[in-house]
């Protein structure tokens, strides 16, 4: 049987290591960071998600700033907005929570967010940043999915690792910083799977990361003896929050697991936050003046 991360746990560290930083801060005079969640009409989904990051906040003592333009927002509305929030001193980090109405539009108004405010450091220059191994601000998925191996002791050098799922926010910059720290990585998407090859690739995995979105995709065998499995998918099933890995038959087999909930979710929070600490860091006067 598997050892099950505990991802609240994990989370939990991190919060108080953020929160003992933050009070530094604030004990010093200074104003406490302030996070501003930019949505334009967030439904439920969104809902959710906005109150985690707010209960978060207050958790580590991080300002939490909620500002919706409503569903009638237009794309320069939103430029806008991020904008001012650029120049705005007292602002310190900016997440743009999904889904906007602009949906192909997104990755512009990501590039339009200062470097160095990016909450969620999916702006190109803090993506390029990882490519040179320079990342301090990194993408809240990936980086817990980092954090929760280091902190379980799984070593990644010399490793075979195999990643489902290649989107821009999870699969692709995991794969360059887990290259970063010498593994093998293997990216799987869709055409490998039409090539019927994903199973040969993923039993050769010692580390096998799944971030697909469907529910129960990965079975038992998929998987090697002793592999340690990270489950970033989050689905819900007949209202129920469930994985891409089939839990109960890989948990048996795997080495190591992370479940759904209380797995990779928690912690890409706790990240988050770290972000918005490490945003105020590069703003911090001394910090390098070259943002972009
Ligand atoms: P996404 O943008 O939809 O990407 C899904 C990826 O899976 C794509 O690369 C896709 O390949 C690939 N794929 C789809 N079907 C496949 C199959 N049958 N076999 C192999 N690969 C397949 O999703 P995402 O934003 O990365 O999110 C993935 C999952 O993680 C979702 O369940 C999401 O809710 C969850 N998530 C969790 C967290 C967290 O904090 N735990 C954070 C973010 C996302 P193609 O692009 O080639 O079609």
């Amino acid at each position: 049987m598997a050892t099950i991360i505990d991802g609240r746990e994990i989370a939990r560290r991190i919060k108080e290591e953020v929160r003992a930083h933050v009070d530094g801060i604030t004990t010093s005079g200074a104003p406490a960071p302030r996070l501003v969640s930019l949505s334009s009409g967030a439904g439920d989904d969104a809902e959710i998600y906005i109150k985690m990051q707010q209960r978060a906040a207050e958790q580590v003592g991080i300002e939490f700033v909620r500002k919706d333009l409503g569903e009638n927002a237009r794309m320069a509305d939103m430029m806008a907005e991020v904008k001012e929030l650029n120049a705005d001193k007292g602002t310190t980090a900016i997440i743009l929570q999904k889904p906007l109405p602009f949906n192909g539009e997104h990755n512009r108004i990501v590039a339009c967010v200062a470097p160095e405010k990016d909450a969620e450091g999916l702006h190109p220059f803090n993506l390029g940043k990882i490519l040179r191994k320079e990342a301090d601000i990194v993408p809240c998925t990936p980086g817990a999915v980092m954090h929760i191996l280091k902190v379980s002791g799984v070593e990644l050098y010399g490793k075979e690792v195999v990643i489902v799922g290649h989107s821009e926010i999870v699969g692709k910059p995991l794969s360059l910083m887990m290259l970063n720290q010498g593994a093998t990585t293997t990216v799987c998407h869709i055409a490998t799977a039409e090539a019927g090859t994903l199973t040969e690739h993923t039993q050769g995995a010692e580390i096998l990361v799944v971030a697909v979105g469907k529910a129960g995709l990965v079975k038992e065998n998929w998987v090697s003896k002793g592999a340690v499995v990270v489950d970033v998918g989050i689905n819900s099933v007949d209202g129920v929050i469930t994985g891409d890995v089939d839990f109960e038959d890989v948990s048996r087999k795997a080495s190591v697991i992370t479940p759904v909930p209380g797995g990779v979710g928690p912690v890409t929070v706790a990240i988050l936050m770290r972000n918005v600490l490490r945003a105020y860091l590069r703003q911090a006067p001394g910090a390098s003046s070259c943002k972009a």
